[in-house]
């Protein structure tokens, strides 16, 4: 229900809790926060009820990172627990996710994905997101990268206006080893496969200092702050740190990292930033 990633010099964890409270009141049963790029790398931690549980629980086991995102639930698929708060993790605990809204195909997912061999741990919908980026990232055909552009072979790949765009050329990693591209290439072939709503924040232990967001529903905004970055599903949980907000559209993918903000539409192609000064206050 509630979203709020970061990127930047300040430290991670409070300025996610407090973006969380700043969204209280938009209600929930659950929350969690994960953040990498510290000492023991992805961490996660979970509680169902308040946020004030949640923060008992970093409390107890303290976590640092030089990124991360947080999340409140209003569950829809699965119990308020623990195990169904988010973020949620695929498979190799890899990479995690917050997601708003509902995957109408879960089930259909979930199916397919077991299939090829993945596990799941939670009665969410919002778990087969994780699953489905990994299988991209992980194992799907990756990227054939010449001349400034990107070709695509995945059955998933959509129109040829992905071949035109610079805005997919990313890093392969050219032996063979994993990821096979880029978490934002994952995360836009995962996004085409769903059916439903969603507002979505992913972050991967292996690509440091990046979140990629992506929206079909579900309201998503970024914050451009000056060396920080923000993400959000709604502009009181990150106003009091920046007034500069992109409003992602519905179709949009984001990419932050320490340089700055990135967008492009789930085929890839290269979209402009609309970047709004926010005069008013919550
Ligand atoms: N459908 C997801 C779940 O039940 C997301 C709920 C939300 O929007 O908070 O976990």
């Amino acid at each position: 229900c509630g979203i709020v990633g970061y990127i930047g010099p300040q430290s991670v964890v409070p300025v996610i809790i407090e973006g969380l409270r700043r969204l209280e009141y938009r209600g929930y049963d659950s929350a969690g926060i994960a953040v990498a790029g510290g000492p023991s790398g992805l961490e996660l931690r979970r509680a169902p009820g308040k946020l004030r549980n949640l923060e008992n629980v970093i409390r107890d086991s303290p976590i640092d990172g030089t990124f991360g995102i947080g999340h409140t639930r209003w569950a829809t698929h699965g119990r308020p627990t623990e195990e169904n708060a988010h973020p949620h993790r695929d498979g190799s605990g890899t990479l995690v996710v917050v997601h708003n809204g509902i995957v109408e195909n879960y089930l259909a997912l979930k199916k397919e994905l077991i299939a090829k061999g993945h596990k799941f741990v939670s009665e969410t919908d919002t778990e087969i997101i994780a699953h489905l980026i990994q299988d991209a990232y992980e194992n799907g055909e990756p990227q054939v990268i010449g001349h400034g552009r990107a070709q695509t072979a995945s059955p998933y790949a959509a129109s040829e206006s992905a071949n035109e765009s610079e805005a997919v050329v990313t890093t392969l990693h050219p032996d063979g080893s994993r990821p096979t591209m880029s978490l934002e290439e994952a995360v836009r072939r995962a996004v085409k496969r769903i059916t439903g709503a969603f507002a979505i924040g992913v972050l991967s232990a292996l690509e440091p200092n990046k979140l990629v967001a992506a929206r079909m529903g579900p309201p998503a905004v970024i914050g451009i702050g000056e060396g920080e970055f923000f993400l959000a599903s709604d502009v009181p949980g990150i106003l009091h740190h920046t007034r500069n907000i992109h409003f992602l559209a519905d179709g949009e993918v984001a990419i932050l990292t320490k340089e700055g903000v990135t967008l492009t539409d789930f085929q890839g192609a290269a979209l402009p930033l609309k970047v709004q000064r926010i005069t008013w206050d919550p």
